[in-house]
């Protein structure tokens, strides 16, 4: 049990934690969890209520009938080809059939390659990860749709002009605008954070220092980029070391990792310190000197303590001790006073 909790802890690490979504369980494998299950995004596939009708307009359709071709997968499909766009959250399969394996998910927006469709049209099958699978073709369409997604609001060129440009919502439903750009600067090793945010880390990491406090960093800034090879990575790793199903992986991995430009990590601002000694369980960091000293003086700095206790439910986070976020010199101490966490804040 001690192995696999040191297991599930040096993911979250790796992870760089953060980043759990509103998906919160009181899941097998994490502790202290009080939030309340909700549903899960794998739920919410589209193709679990497939239609009768197929309403795609195929207008690429070939002039010739084509013939039947069989592929690897032993299932028979006419050669279709086409660009094609997600217009839904849906499943990619092994198989033109709900009952088969899924291997792989497509998202709004996500460009499908179709290189045949099912004799009914019912199913299009697409070029994923180098295979061919099949995807629901009530959920693909030729024509890009237009994805809605919640971003935040910041002004164009540089946005941190002024202390009080920190303080803002960066979660699952609150993504970063896609010309998010920052300057960064080093903190500790090779990791890096919004420079304004970088300084006043490094300050808190000489000062605890000083003070005896040995500050270990272990992840800051994360690219969007870098956020959805880490996602895509740990549902790989569940399936193949856990033995999950796709779906049982992506709804595990979304517990504790956030969705690519909806974390913290990827606006530059958030930080994951704990101290050397306690790799093996998280939990533990609470009762660490170095967490002591964090809480005590995270503010002096501009840093909140992000994913506090008792907020899980509205946060979306587990309680992440080790996981601190910028949001100015100005707010940071009257944000931990208030005891709310940055959503209640904000209001
Ligand atoms: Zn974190």
């Amino acid at each position: 049990m001690k192995r696999f909790t040191a297991v599930i802890f040096a993911a979250l690490l790796l992870a760089g934690c953060a980043a759990g979504e509103k998906n919160l369980t009181s899941g097998d494998m994490l502790p202290e969890t009080t939030a309340p299950a909700t549903e899960a995004s794998a739920e919410t596939t589209a193709e679990t209520e497939p239609a009768i009708e197929t309403t795609v307009e195929t207008t690429a359709a070939p002039e010739t009938v084509p013939e039947v071709t069989t592929d690897p997968l032993d299932f028979a499909f006419e050669p279709f080809s086409a660009v094609m766009y997600a217009t839904d959250t849906l499943n990619v399969r092994e198989l033109p059939s709900t009952d088969s394996k899924v291997v792989g998910q497509l998202n709004p927006g996500d460009e499908a390659e179709v290189v045949g469709k099912t004799p009914e049209g019912e199913w299009y099958v697409i070029r994923f990860n180098g295979s061919n699978a099949c995807a629901y073709a009530e959920y693909l369409s030729l024509e890009k749709p237009e994805i809605e997604k919640e971003e935040l609001d910041l002004p164009e060129g540089y946005y941190f002009q002024k202390d009080s440009d920190y303080l803002f919502v960066v979660n699952k439903d609150v993504f970063l605008p896609d010309d998010y750009e920052i300057e960064t600067s080093f903190v500790q090793g090779s990791y890096e954070l919004e420079a304004v945010a970088a300084e006043h880390c490094r300050e808190m990491i000489e000062a605890a220092k000083k003070d005896g406090i040995d500050l270990k960093v272990l992840s800051a800034y994360r690219t969007v980029e870098y956020q959805k090879n880490l996602f895509d990575r740990n549902v790989k790793q569940r399936m193949e070391d856990m033995g999950m199903s796709y779906d049982e992986a992506v709804y595990d991995v979304s517990i504790n990792i956030a969705p690519p430009g909806g974390s913290e990590h990827n606006a530059g601002l958030a930080v994951d310190i704990i101290d050397a000694g306690h790799w093996d369980t998280y939990e533990e960091f609470e009762d660490t000197k170095e967490f002591d000293w964090l809480i005590n003086h995270c503010t002096e700095y501009g840093f909140i303590l992000r994913y506090p206790k008792g907020k899980e439910d509205i946060t979306g986070y587990i309680y992440e001790p080790w996981h601190y976020r910028y949001v100015g010199l100005e707010s940071a101490k009257a944000v931990m006073d208030s005891g709310l966490c940055l959503e209640e804040y904000l209001g």
